[in-house]
């Protein structure tokens, strides 16, 4: 199959579709790989190691999508790329159709199968293809509370692992899923107190077996939550309800109970946040102080460390790519009943249930 890799055209966005390693890969099967000129620079990643890796470098965006039979990508197609998908082409890419209804459109007009990477579902119910965005987030939500608590920062000048003879950091993360595992590595292995909130016993109880006794498990109620913010240094916001905007957990009045100068990171900004007092920031003006506490809200954290994020990414999409690649989309959509829950659609219709729902339309 004949693949295509066009540069990301979204505002602040450096990630790349595939790194050298996958263009290696699909080679080696008898693939062949266009890349445009300059797509993995944001990702630190420059044209000699695609070629390197048995890639074709092409000047323009308009050659990548004009020679491929499938597209793999980052982000969903922006406007200026409605024009150069082809008719019946695979585009294997974070979609998020529900709040771009006039792609769809485009998408069923010019028969686009689109593979969308949110939508790959494992049989329990996990998401493989946002998952490696949840441990960035996670892992960096500890990295820049630690930077916020730096007076210079606005925070009260505390730093998390303390120095012997004095205290350390308090943690609190409240949801203890993906995002909040891996903020919880990070604070652990910076030497902070942390504590993990969740409602889920059976998630507590995991992470109980993973971190042993350098964390603490709570169960997530409002006494828990105000007793534990209350003496928080670092408050991260990780719970997700699936399909449901987050509940504001940490009110402005619990807010008002943290010490000047202490930071709460809302990771779950992008689902409508778990604290109160939460809004969506970038990457450009991250943090702002409510109430003498800093906080940090950008709803699309994974964005400042692009060349891990797009490592990760890669890692996770490169099967099921292959198998795309390999089978062809029919004989692979019947093969594998996960990567088929990722056809958003196809000739020409809607072939998600829960997407056709969300924009209103027949499936
Ligand atoms: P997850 O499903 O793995 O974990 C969510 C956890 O929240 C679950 O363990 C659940 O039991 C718990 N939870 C639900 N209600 C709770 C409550 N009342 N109190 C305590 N815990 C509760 O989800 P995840 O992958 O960890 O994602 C968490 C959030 O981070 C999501 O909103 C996700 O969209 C968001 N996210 C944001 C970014 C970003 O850049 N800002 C990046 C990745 C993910």
């Amino acid at each position: 199959m004949k693949i295509g890799v066009p540069t990301e055209i979204k505002n602040n966005e450096y990630r790349v579709g595939l790194v050298p390693a996958g263009v290696r890969e699909y080679v080696r099967r008898g693939h062949s790989v266009v890349v445009q000129k300059g797509a993995g620079e944001g990702s630190a990643i420059p044209d000699s190691a695609y070629v390197d890796a048995g890639a074709e470098i092409l000047d323009t965006a308009d050659e990548v999508w004009e020679q491929s039979e499938m597209i793999i990508k980052v982000k969903e197609p922006l406007p200026a790329e409605y024009d150069r998908m082809q008719e019946n082409q695979i585009v294997y890419t974070y979609f998020h159709l529900a709040a771009v209804p006039e792609l769809a459109e485009v998408l069923i007009d010019k028969k686009i199968a689109a593979v969308a990477y949110e939508t790959i579902e494992l049989p329990d119910g996990r998401l493989p293809l946002l998952e490696p965005m949840s441990e960035v987030a996670g892992r960096m939500s500890i990295q820049v509370g630690a930077r916020c608590l730096e007076r210079e920062a606005g925070g009260k000048g505390v730093l998390l692992g303390g120095v012997p003879g004095v205290a350390r950091g308090n943690v609190v993360i409240i949801g203890g899923g993906t995002v909040g595992t891996h903020a919880a590595t990070m604070a652990v292995g910076m030497g902070a107190h942390v504590k993990i909130l969740d409602i889920d016993l059976y998630r507590l109880r995991y992470l109980e077996e993973v971190f042993g006794n350098r964390i603490q498990t709570l169960h997530s109620n409002a006494d828990t939550i105000a007793d534990q913010v209350a003496r928080a240094d670092l408050v991260i916001g990780a719970v997700l309800i699936p399909g449901a905007k987050a509940p504001h957990l940490v009110t402005r009045e619990l807010l008002k109970e943290m010490p000047r100068g202490s930071v709460v990171v809302d990771v779950a900004v992008d689902q409508g946040g778990c604290i109160e007092t939460c809004h969506p920031t970038t990457h450009d003006e991250p943090t702002y102080v409510v109430d003498d506490v800093v906080h940090y809200c950008v709803a699309n954290m994974p964005g400042a460390v692009p060349r891990t994020s797009t490592f990760a990414l890669n890692n996770a999409t490169l099967n099921y790519g292959l198998t795309i690649a390999d089978g062809g989309l029919e004989a692979a959509m019947k093969a594998d009943n996960v990567l088929a829950k990722g056809l958003n659609t196809y000739g020409g219709h809607i072939t998600h249930p829960a997407v056709a729902e969300s924009l209103e339309k027949e499936y």
